[in-house]
């Protein structure tokens, strides 16, 4: 006999606790999390958690903006710890793409983001290390930063426990039955549940999952992978988070300790696609020399450092217009859709969690128009348009 839960979230990453945290604000014990390993071990354990609020999309840059809040008192909102740390964030660009960047800047002004435009000699001013060499502008953010993303999922599935509701660690979905447009039971390697909501934020393994359900939504599983460079001694502590878009850069950093960079791509074609369980091995050694080479044309002091391939890889679950899917199914009525987080979900967790919330409990999402981020866009050929056209940083 199936149990019968309320909301039955599936997936213990960054964006299944955050809605399982703000859920139980008002419904504690009507939630069950089911995650199949340890809650934030699945791509959220893989990510730089980079917290910035530059986006090209003004619903986005707000969503950016209200889980940075949340971030900055999370102590305070949430419980626990989520390990932000306030290094700042820039993203440089070339001459082509600075008038866009003109425009984002005006727009996060407007939506109440602290940020400026910079020329290359601040930018010099602000960081020394950095070869201004085919930079003509920069966005500063003095208060952004970053986090880590195990603490900030295990910090929002413990405040859902505290209020009552039900995180099962080690339980594995492995199959979805849906009758008259229902998914009218979840059966796990424990038990049988018989959900009123159904919560996928099951990442890379979305269609994996809900493919048996006759469910397939239009993502890819993209590599994505994570050099970690050591700094030579003439340039420790903290750097601000650095991401570059000229085409013969595009790539983003940010520090790690005192003497480690944290390197990431930010090629918008330069993905390979692959398995939903291909994440985990080291970084390619041909990865990393590409890294290297880049950041040190970049950062000269790089080409001081000492040479030992590090890094891990991590997978991107990416939609046609590298922005999630967040919202109720069209043909499975009580599922709602939190996945397709295309690489720049951490830090929209709080945010996503809040929607999804009100989504769940029949209310109208107070953060962006129900189906904005819903799978017709690309049906009806309305992506969200961004300014650079480069994947995760949009
Ligand atoms: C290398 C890398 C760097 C990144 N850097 C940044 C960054 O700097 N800033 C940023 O904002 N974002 C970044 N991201 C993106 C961000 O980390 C992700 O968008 C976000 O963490 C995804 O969280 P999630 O909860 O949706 O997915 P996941 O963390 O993957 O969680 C999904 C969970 O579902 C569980 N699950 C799946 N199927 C089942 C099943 N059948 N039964 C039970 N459980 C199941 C999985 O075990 C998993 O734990 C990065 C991602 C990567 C890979």
């Amino acid at each position: 006999m199936a149990r019968r839960v309320q909301y039955l979230v599936i997936g213990g990453g960054s964006t299944g606790t955050a809605i399982a945290h703000y859920i139980s604000l008002h419904e504690g014990r009507a939630i069950r999390l089911i995650e199949k390993g340890r809650v934030g071990w699945g791509q959220t354990g893989y990510s730089t958690a980079i917290i910035r609020l530059h986006y090209s999309n003004e619903v986005v840059a707000r969503m950016a903006l209200t889980s940075f809040r949340v971030f900055e008192r999370f102590e305070e909102l949430v419980g626990g710890d989520c390990g932000f740390r306030r290094v700042g964030f820039v993203v440089a660009v070339p001459e082509d793409l600075r008038s866009g960047l003109s425009r984002n800047v005006a727009m996060l002004r407007s939506v109440g983001v602290e940020t400026w435009e910079i020329g290359p000699e601040e930018l010099k001013d602000l960081v020394p290390q950095v070869d201004v060499n085919g930079i003509a502008a920069a966005a500063y953010e003095p208060k952004s930063g970053f986090a880590d993303p195990v603490s900030t999922a295990q910090s929002f599935a413990e405040s859902a426990r505290r209020n009552g509701a039900e995180v099962a660690e080690g339980e594995s979905v492995l199959k979805l039955v849906a009758e008259g447009g229902v998914v009218t039971r979840v059966l796990t390697n424990r038990d049988e549940y018989q959900p009123d909501v159904l919560i996928a934020a099951t990442g890379v393994w979305t269609n994996a999952l809900f493919g048996q359900a006759g469910k397939l939504l239009p993502l890819k599983v993209l590599r994505e992978e994570i050099g970690v460079f050591t700094r030579p001694a003439e340039f420790t502590g903290d750097h601000p988070v650095f991401a570059d878009l000229s085409s013969d850069y595009f790539f983003y950093m940010r520090p790690h300790g005192e003497r480690e960079t944290y390197v990431g791509s930010i090629e918008p074609f330069g993905h390979q696609e692959c398995q939903p369980d291909d994440a985990g091995a080291t970084i390619s050694r041909e990865t990393f020399l590409s890294y290297h080479e880049r950041v040190s044309r970049r950062f000269p002091a790089f080409l001081r450092s000492p040479f030992s391939p590090r890094g891990w890889t991590g997978l991107y679950d990416v939609t046609p217009d590298w922005h999630p899917i967040i919202g109720r199914d069209t043909e499975l009525k009580n599922v709602i859709w939190a996945v397709g987080l295309s690489g720049h979900g951490f830090k929209l967790a709080p945010a996503i969690g809040m929607a999804v919330r009100d989504m769940a409990l029949g209310r109208k999402p107070e953060l962006f128009e129900e189906g904005f981020f819903s799978e017709e866009r690309f049906l009806k050929g309305e992506p969200i348009t961004t300014t650079y056209g480069i994947g995760v940083v949009s």
